[in-house]
């Protein structure tokens, strides 16, 4: 059986020497699609152009919230007219981030939801990245009930926030991070989201699961996600790839 990795960033220049090699390896490496969200607009025009050339890729455009700070309505066209390029299947990673504060808070907002009004319009699900945010994260979603949905990437809170975004629509993706040592909040948190809730993902080159950590995150990686969910939720591996491939072409409309 092979495992989707529903977050990966395999345009991050860390694989610039060897992205091919990476991605022709996904055969031996058991892993069936990816998706590949962008940081800014620079990120989604790469991202376009790596999507064409490899057919277990796909992409998402959007501006991250660390780099909202100097865009523009200009930029956000440009992501608009990204979205409408081959294999473009979300809006992400777009969300609020108040652990960096990189940009200021209301401008992140404000790009928030012009964002969310751009995956409306096109009628594309969203990647959410959430940090030290969670309420307002929720409040401004929940201002688009009904015409959006979309995963909360890496997902770190509570399960009874997860429980909330869940009723708005949206799936709960685990990361690597469900493979630390401190992360008992995580495992315990995880082990409760039902199978068809449920995303999972590396967040490469980020994030390397136990017992990689130090090295390089890549897609391959996501069998050690896929191996600790099955232990903590006492189910066969294969149901739970089952659930989270087919939760994942669901999500992103991919029917391969
Ligand atoms: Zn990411």
């Amino acid at each position: 059986m092979k495992i989707v990795d529903s977050h990966s960033h395999i345009d991050d220049e860390k694989f610039d020497i060897d992205r091919e090699e990476v991605i022709s390896l996904f055969d031996e490496n058991k892993i069936d699609f990816i998706v590949d969200p962008a940081s800014d607009v620079k990120s989604s025009e790469k991202i376009v152009e790596i999507v064409k050339k490899f057919s277990r890729v796909y992409g998402a455009v959007g501006i991250h919230p660390h780099e909202v700070e100097d865009i523009t309505d200009d930029d956000l066209k440009k992501i608009y007219n990204l979205s409408f390029s081959n294999k473009i299947v979300a809006i992400g990673e777009i969300g609020l981030d108040y652990y960096y504060d990189n940009s200021p808070r209301e401008k992140q907002k404000e790009i928030f939801r012009k964002q969310l009004e751009i995956a409306k319009k096109r009628n594309l699900p969203v990647i959410i990245h959430t940090r030290e945010a969670m309420q307002d994260t929720f409040d401004i979603l929940s201002e688009f009930k009904g015409d959006i949905t979309g995963v909360m990437h890496c997902y770190t809170g509570s399960f009874e926030m997860a429980e909330k975004f869940i009723n708005l629509g949206f799936y709960i993706s685990i990361s690597g991070v469900v493979t630390f040592k401190n992360a008992t909040n995580v495992r315990e948190m995880a082990k409760k989201i039902k199978l068809d809730n449920l995303l999972i993902e590396t967040d490469s080159p980020y994030l390397t699961p136990e017992p990689n950590r130090g090295k390089r995150n890549e897609s391959k990686f996501v069998w050690l996600v896929a191996q600790k969910l099955s232990e903590l939720k006492n189910i066969e591996i294969n149901n739970l790839i089952y659930n989270t491939n087919s939760n994942a072409r669901n999500l992103f409309k991919i029917n391969n």
